[in-house]
């Protein structure tokens, strides 16, 4: 990325050598060249536009919860969403308006006191709700493409408004790619009774503090599931719950979710998938694809560079 140019005339959330980990929720990797926190459709469209003027690449990152940086860092612009473009509020009777960079477990709080049902599954998905609708984040055989009306999608152009017809929404994948960011969202939920939403949310959650780590950095699930079949399952069935490698294990409580200790690197994780997904081949296993995104040092963001398995 160029040295010393501005990120567009009117930026004012530029800031340059930002290091990255403490943005994701397993905190590892390195700094990115320039982060812009972007607080309007048109603060977006400038950074990208500026991005792409200056052939920079450029990657959209949210609570980072489902992203690993690498060591390296990024030659880049990272594009945040905050202030208006991270509130949430209820329109009408039933539309719940999320700004793309709104947390999701906020969102399902404010559509539960607002008495709406619909969102409870992504309680507690830690991801913000532009992320969520880019991954199609889910849970409990739910996922946002059952709830999302529209998004709003920023690029280097302008904005338009989408349909969920039109994001091809299927298992943890949409047709949102690098260089567009979902800047705004809304749900149609439906009228719900306070009472048995608040028991739903209590339901999921305590569910989620019986099966999966807690009070560790993890990203969410690895793997993702293989059809028919759990990669928890076949991670753990492969010998390697609690599995090390430098400063990052397998998670000995849930096999599809990779934990780091203070010294981890991006480097570890990788290894460590890479070790998974050969174990799982060998004995007998399909090749499992990753779920977590990966910010690449010059690319952007893409899928994490695993080592071929037959
Ligand atoms: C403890 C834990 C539990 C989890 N449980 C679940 C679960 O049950 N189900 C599930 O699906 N996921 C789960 N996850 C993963 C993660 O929370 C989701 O994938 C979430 O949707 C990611 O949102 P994010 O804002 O953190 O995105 P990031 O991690 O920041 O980014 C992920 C991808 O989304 C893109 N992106 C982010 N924001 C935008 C935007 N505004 N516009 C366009 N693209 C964007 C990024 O470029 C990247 O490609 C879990 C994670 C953790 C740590």
């Amino acid at each position: 990325m160029p040295s010393g140019a501005s990120v567009g005339d009117a930026d004012h959330g530029v800031m340059r050598d930002v290091p990255l980990a403490p943005f994701t929720s397993i905190k590892v990797g390195g700094p990115a060249d320039a982060l812009a926190t972007c607080t309007s459709f048109a603060a977006v469209t400038r950074a990208l536009a500026w991005a792409r003027a200056h052939e920079a690449p450029v990657a959209v990152v949210g609570k980072g919860s489902n992203l690993i940086v690498d060591d390296a860092g990024f030659r880049g612009l990272v594009v945040r969403l905050t202030g208006r473009l991270a509130s949430i509020s209820v329109r009408g009777a039933r539309t719940l308006w999320c700004g793309g960079g709104a947390s999701l477990p906020r969102a399902v709080q404010r559509a539960a006191a607002a008495g709406l049902t619909g969102l409870e599954f992504g309680a507690s998905i830690p991801g913000t709700a532009g992320g969520a609708v880019a991954m199609n984040a889910g849970a409990y055989s739910s996922d946002l493409s059952e709830v999302l009306d529209w998004a709003v999608i920023c690029d280097a152009e302008g904005r338009r408004r989408v349909g969920r017809d039109d994001l091809a929404m299927g298992y943890r994948r949409t047709s949102v790619q690098g260089g567009q960011v979902v800047a705004a969202v809304g749900f149609a939920l439906s009228p719900g009774d306070p009472v048995e939403i608040r028991a739903r949310l209590d339901e999921f959650r305590a569910h989620r503090r019986s099966t999966q780590p807690q009070g560790v950095r993890t990203f969410g699930s690895v793997f993702t599931n293989p059809p028919g079949e759990s990669a928890g399952r076949l991670v753990e069935a492969a010998g390697l719950k609690g599995h090390t490698i430098g400063g990052a294990r397998i998670s000995p409580v849930h096999a599809n979710f990779i934990e780091a200790g203070p010294e981890a690197r991006a480097g570890d994780v990788i290894a460590l998938m890479d070790e998974a997904r050969s174990r799982v081949r060998a004995a007998g296993g399909p090749v499992l694809h990753a779920e977590v995104r990966y910010l690449h040092p010059e690319w952007g963001i893409g899928p994490p560079p695993l080592a071929e398995v037959d």
